[in-house]
């Protein structure tokens, strides 16, 4: 394929009022969300898409200042000057030539993955073929085109208000219900007992996705005790209780036994590997978006082969990015459960009260249609490529807004 051109449109998604979300030892305040739409475009007029923006917990942005606008620069310079007019003969050769230019490597990593996910949907395009078919040519089994759903919801709330969530989670029929406790060790105690009491069939994790303040505020001990407490409870894992690159953290948390996850933060596909075959995560998170695409996922899954860990991609942002990482769930035998971000209005999920953690009305905006959400489980679409269609409006009514997406403020600074 002949590349034509490469573009990236930073867009925000605002959450207007500004909300602020009561944690242990202080107050997150969330603005907005940003997402990098990247538009490749082939000589003979095909368009491949693909998403990138932040949605890591290590994401940069809090700690160095990047913004998605800079990675849509990124995008529209560097990248479209490194590819434009290029003729690949396969979609992995892309790497190569993004790994030739001067930017630094986690820029590199986050361009690779939106490349080779926009590269994936021009050739399932050119072929006629989605793009879980070309990627199981690899395995001997079937695609598994119907996939269970993980609810990914809460967010410092009262452990009260997790446990209503979850019995609405639990009756749109999804595999689990996943949270984000943080609210002190007691609250936190106190809302796992009440999911294991209120859910019957409904799975629940903890994504302890707020490590950077438990080091201090709870300290080595508590964590321990609520790692231990919550895999005695019954739940389903644990993610990131432990800063991502703190292996020695998650080594000693997983001799008690718990079930640990993680991934989403790993810098490279290699790292992400590492990660997998530590044997302290039992289950391993990659994405597409954050892990060099289809291509740079699919060692990570063969990696858990024979071992006793199971790959469950990490899926956070937009439903272009659920709909891409759903297709390396189709085409992986041994990979079967996909998370399913929850925001408000969801026009897939009707609950009362609303289960959406906060608004993020262009994750839906960005598709013409829906995807095919019911009971829990999501079809994947069979088009050619990604099999959906992207509405290029969304350029024109999701400007971006300048500044960070989210602000930790904490009690005692
Ligand atoms: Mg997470």
């Amino acid at each position: 394929m002949e590349i034509a051109t490469v573009s990236g449109y930073a867009l925000s998604s605002p959450i207007d009022p500004v909300q602020d979300r009561l944690f242990h030892g202080g107050t997150r305040r969330l603005h907005k969300r940003d997402v990098v739409l990247v538009v490749v475009e082939t000589r003979d007029g095909t368009r491949g898409f693909a998403t990138a923006g932040a949605s890591s917990s290590a994401m940069r942005e809090y700690f160095e200042g990047d913004s998605q606008g800079t990675f849509a620069d990124v995008v529209n310079d560097t990248i479209a000057d490194a590819l434009e007019g290029e003729t690949l003969e396969e979609i992995t050769d892309v790497a190569a030539l993004i790994r030739d230019t001067a930017l630094p490597a986690h820029l590199q990593t986050e361009a690779i993955s939106a490349l080779d996910v926009a590269l994936y949907d021009i050739r399932g395009k050119e072929l006629g073929a989605p793009i879980y078919e070309l990627l199981a040519e690899e395995y001997d089994d079937e695609p598994t085109t119907e996939i269970p759903l993980y609810a990914s919801a809460g967010m410092y709330m009262e452990p009260e208000g997790y446990a209503d969530q979850a019995a609405v989670i639990e009756d749109a029929g999804f595999f689990g219900y996943k949270y984000r406790p943080g609210i002190g060790p007691e609250g936190d105690r106190q809302t796992v007992e009440l999911l294991a009491e209120r859910l019957s069939e409904t799975e629940f994790m903890l994504d302890v996705h707020t490590w950077w303040k438990l080091g201090e505020a709870y300290g080595e001990d508590v964590v321990r005790d609520l790692v231990e407490h919550a895999a005695d409870s019954g739940a389903y894992w644990v993610e990131e209780p432990v800063e991502p690159t703190d292996r020695e953290g998650y080594r000693r948390l997983a001799e008690t036994g718990a079930p640990l996850a993680g991934g989403e933060s790993e810098e490279t596909p290699a790292s992400l590997v590492e990660l997998g075959e530590t044997g302290s995560v039992a289950f391993l998170q990659g994405d597409v978006r954050h892990h060099e695409g289809f291509t740079g996922c699919l060692p990570a899954i063969e990696s858990c082969r024979g071992r006793d860990v199971e790959f469950v991609p990490h899926n956070f942002g937009t439903w272009v990015g659920l709909i891409a990482n759903a297709h390396l769930v189709a085409a992986a035998p041994e990979v079967r459960l996909l998370e399913y971000p929850v925001f408000e209005n969801d026009p897939l999920i009707d609950a009362e009260p609303d289960p959406g953690m906060y608004p993020f009305e262009l994750s839906f905006d960005i598709l013409e249609g829906e995807p095919a959400v019911s009971d829990g489980r999501l079809t994947v679409p069979d088009g050619p490529g990604l099999g959906l269609e992207v509405d290029l409006d969304v350029i024109e009514e999701y400007p971006f807004t300048e500044g960070p997406w989210t602000e930790f403020q904490y009690d005692d600074e």
